[in-house]
């Protein structure tokens, strides 16, 4: 699993080079609020950010498989991963 903060860069690579991978939405400091869970391919997460200016910014992301994202959700943020409507 990679974070990305502060690293659009990074996250808009990390995009790119894994299409088949997931993506866990979350606030800078993680709350089991808001924990959205994404295919690297849903069009939320990617192009222009709907929320502010930046991917990682107000907003990071944690990139892998889906059950190593479902399972940070639980067992670091004490939360369920919320899968997003229109991708999953
Ligand atoms: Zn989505």
């Amino acid at each position: 699993m990679e974070r990305f903060q502060d690293d659009d860069a990074g996250y808009e690579r990390w995009l790119a080079a894994h299409p088949d991978l997931f993506v866990l939405n979350t606030a800078r400091r993680p709350a089991p609020n808001y924990l959205m869970l994404h295919r690297a391919t849903c069009r939320t997460i990617a192009g222009t950010p709907a929320r502010g200016t930046r991917w990682t910014g107000e907003y990071i992301k944690f990139c892998g498989q889906r059950t190593e994202l479902e399972k940070f959700s639980q067992a670091r943020v004490g939360g369920t991963a919320f899968p997003c409507r229109l991708c999953l």
